[in-house]
Order: C-alpha cells, then sequence, then structure tokens
C-alpha cells in the first residue's frame, strides 16, 4: 500500500471527530447511541486526535514499489486498458482559499484546512526521484489546490527542466492569461479549478470566490493554452432561483468553443462541509446515503461511516430548471465531442477578424480601427466601459463611454462578448499563438 494511503488509515479516528459535535439532531441521537454501545461492549478506545503535520518537507517520499511490481505481474493492460499510471505526488494539505471562506459544499481537510505546502525545492526533488523511479510520465497532484506561490517557483523551475511530462493540479479558477501560460510551459497540461457553476449568484452561495465572467475568463485561457479543464456544473444551493439556470441555459451556447462540464448534477452532502455543519442552512432530513445499504451490513452504524448524506434542501430551483441545464450541458458535450466548435480572431493592422464556427453556420465580422482595440482590450480581464475609454484615450483615440458601451452592448448581442454587472469580457481566443 502507498505510504499516502496508509497515512490515511492512522488519520481515520481523528477524522470522525469532528462529527461528535454535528449539530444535526438525528446524526446526533445516532452517535450518542454509537457511545452507550462502545461503553456496554468495552470494545474501542475513546477517540484520540492525530496530531497534524505542518512541515511537509518531513514526510516521507513515497514508495510505489509494490504497485508497479503487481502491475507488472498482472500486466498492466489487463489492470488500467488504456489508461496510463498516474503517480500521485503530494505537494500540499489543506486549502488557502477555504482557510478564509469554507465552500458550502465542501467536506474536504477533516482536520484543519490551515494550508502547508511542500518547499519548492523538496516539491522539485520529490517529483524528480518518483519519475525517475518509476516507468510513467503522468503525474496527479492530489493537492486540494494548488500553492500560487510555486507559479513563480516550481511551475518556472519545471518548466526549465523541459520535461515530457502531463501533470494534473487542482486550481483556483481565477488564474490569468499569463498563469496558465506558466502551468503550461511546466507541463501542467490538466487543471481541475472547481468552477462549479456560471452564475455568479450560485457562486456567492457557494462561497467560491468566483464570478461568471472569471470561470469563463480560465475557459477560455485553457483552451488557448491547450490545457484541458476538468470541471462540473453543481446545482442545489438553497437559495437560488429558477432564474439563475434559466441564465446559464441561455450562456451556454456562447461557449461551446470552450472545454464543456465533465458532468452536471444537484450537490452531494458532504461529512465536515458547511452544509453539515452549519444547522442556520435549510438542509434537513439528513440520512447516510441509501447506497451504503448495498455495501455495509445492517449491523453497522452508517451514519457513524457515511461522508456522504441524503438530504432535504428548501429553497433550491425546480427539477426543470435543473433538467434545462443538465439538457444544455449534455448539448455542450456533444457539439464538443463532434466537431470542437471554435471562435478566434486574426489580427491583422487596422482590424480583427472573428471567426465563429459554434453555430451549425460559421460566420465572420470584421472589427475595425479602435473598435478592434477595444475588443481586444476585454480579452485578459473583465472591464467596464469607461476603463477600456481610458485605455483606448492612451492608444490615440478619442471615444466617449458611450460609444464604447454601445459597441461592447452589440457585441454582446451578436454573441462574441459576455458580460456582468457593467463589465465586459470577449469571448474570442486569438488564433496568433504569441500570446504567452
Ligand atoms: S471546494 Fe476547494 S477551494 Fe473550496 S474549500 Fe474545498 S478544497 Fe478549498
Amino acid at each position: 500500500m502507498p505510504a499516502a494511503s496508509r497515512r490515511g488509515v492512522r488519520h481515520q479516528p481523528a477524522q470522525t471527530a469532528p462529527c461528535r459535535g454535528h449539530p444535526l439532531r438525528q446524526t446526533r441521537s445516532a452517535l450518542r447511541s454509537h457511545r452507550h454501545h462502545q461503553h456496554d461492549r468495552q470494545l474501542a478506545p475513546a477517540p484520540r486526535t492525530a496530531l497534524m503535520t505542518h512541515d511537509l518537507d518531513r514526510l516521507p517520499i513515497p514508495d510505489y514499489g509494490d504497485y508497479f511490481a503487481a502491475l507488472e505481474r498482472h500486466g498492466q493492460a489487463t489492470i488500467l486498458g488504456d489508461e496510463p499510471v498516474k503517480l500521485p505526488v503530494e505537494f500540499a494539505r489543506g486549502c488557502w482559499w477555504g482557510q478564509k471562506h469554507h465552500c458550502t459544499f465542501c467536506g474536504l481537510n477533516a482536520l484543519g484546512m490551515g494550508y502547508r505546502s511542500k518547499s519548492p525545492g523538496r516539491a522539485m526533488s520529490e517529483l524528480s526521484t518518483l519519475l525517475s523511479a518509476y516507468p510513467t510520465v503522468h503525474v496527479e497532484a492530489v493537492d486540494n489546490i494548488l500553492d500560487m506561490s510555486y507559479l513563480s517557483s516550481f511551475c518556472t523551475e519545471l518548466a526549465d527542466r523541459r520535461w515530457d511530462i502531463h501533470v494534473f493540479f487542482e486550481v483556483k479558477a481565477n488564474l490569468t492569461r499569463e498563469q496558465l501560460a506558466v502551468l503550461r510551459r511546466a507541463g501542467i497540461l490538466t487543471i481541475q479549478p472547481g468552477i462549479e457553476s456560471l452564475s455568479t449568484h450560485v457562486l456567492k452561495l457557494m462561497r467560491k470566490g468566483s464570478t461568471k465572467l472569471l470561470n469563463i475568463r480560465l475557459l477560455k485561457w485553457a483552451r488557448y493554452h491547450g490545457i484541458r479543464v476538468a470541471w462540473n456544473l453543481l446545482a442545489g444551493f438553497p437559495g437560488e432561483t429558477d432564474e439563475d439556470y434559466r441564465e446559464q441555459v441561455e450562456l451556454i451556447p456562447l461557449l461551446h468553443h470552450l472545454f464543456p462540464p465533465d458532468g452536471c448534477s444537484r450537490l452531494w452532502l458532504e461529512r465536515f462541509s458547511p452544509y453539515f455543519t452549519d444547522p442556520s442552512f435549510p438542509i434537513s432530513d439528513v440520512r447516510p446515503r441509501s447506497s451504503y445499504r448495498h455495501i455495509y451490513p445492517d449491523s453497522l452504524d452508517h451514519s457513524q461511516i457515511a461522508y456522504f448524506f441524503d438530504y432535504t434542501a428548501k429553497g433550491i430551483g425546480s427539477d426543470e430548471a435543473f433538467g434545462a441545464l443538465s439538457s444544455a450541458a449534455r448539448r455542450w458535450r456533444q457539439r464538443w465531442a463532434e466537431h470542437r466548435p471554435s471562435l478566434i480572431y486574426q489580427r491583422v493592422p487596422g482590424r480583427l477578424v472573428l471567426v465563429d464556427t459554434r453555430a451549425e453556420q460559421p460566420r465572420r465580422a470584421v472589427l475595425t480601427g479602435w473598435q478592434a482595440e477595444a475588443y481586444e482590450l476585454c480579452g485578459d480581464r473583465p472591464h467596464s466601459a469607461d476603463r477600456i475609454r481610458a485605455g483606448l484615450e492612451s492608444a490615440g483615440h478619442r471615444v466617449t463611454t458611450a460609444e464604447v458601451g454601445a459597441l461592447l452592448d452589440q457585441c454582446c448581442r451578436s454573441g462574441v462578448m459576455v458580460s456582468e454587472d457593467g463589465h465586459y469580457l470577449s469571448l474570442a481566443i486569438p488564433e496568433n499563438p504569441g500570446w504567452w
């Protein structure tokens, strides 16, 4: 068993400790009866609290020798089919975002959100050791979230080494074009940015710290840099409305040139998440997921062993609204699989040529002069019309904010730009490969 897995097993008693304070009546009474049961039969020692490891540089490098020996014995194709072996590597624990704003649905890090990462030097030597020892080029970072300081240390050094590796990392969704370029150069070819929704209202309910426009920007520049994005659309957050879903359904056809979500589902209630532990959320009737009955005997107290729970939530979107979102996501995946739609722009002196194959009928449009520059100024981050006017003015164009606003609104109506709260983001991706 890999060292990481062994460690996970050792930490189980500490991971279950927080549920002793669980506020939901049903689970609390189940826990009480479980403790009585333990006391009566003198079965188990009192739960102990495991110590949290703060200095990750002191951890041993995992030994995957047994795994690769077994793989060779049984034949890789028999075990994995066409899938490559992916080396799990741990660079950090905890979550620096969750430390400040715990996402309402997230049950990760039961031991505490406190973020700590390996030093860049240690991270590099561990990765080098593992890649030298085992016959694979695929690396799966098991971290909850990339250490942002790695962008100017570990990632840049990785890029300098020019290894032909394929690395996966979970990241925050607000990465910029330049930051994604750093990841791409480092061989980080797949990311999971926790996009979760294309509705700013729903993202706020999740405490995700992102917006519709930032999520779209991530998808856009990831496509440009050739980084695959693994993500899901989530629904079922108390406080959401059908309008939140109707807006996403309208938006999705404009995004068919970007990586589609892998799935669309209602949220799963996880132990340790704020939705599970905070009774102020309108979530009730919490009980272990019924599927546990197919795996574990009834003699076990499922409320003690469950991580996922069935529940009833108030104030969530209707089944119809959710169904429409699921269909839109499915259609997006279909279009992507069929012919990878594109929306690109070509840049020549004095004009931009937009070439759009998202719809059945390809379209072209041309923007000239200051209008071409205004479109491009909305490429890297969402800007207001006045901010764009200021940018144009410093480039020598005399236009009013109203004229700029009218152009950007027209771009939105044409489906080559999106806006929110007076901020605009262009959707087309430059054809030129020089935006690194
Ligand atoms: S969902 Fe991700 S970003 Fe949010 S708290 Fe959990 S690990 Fe952190």
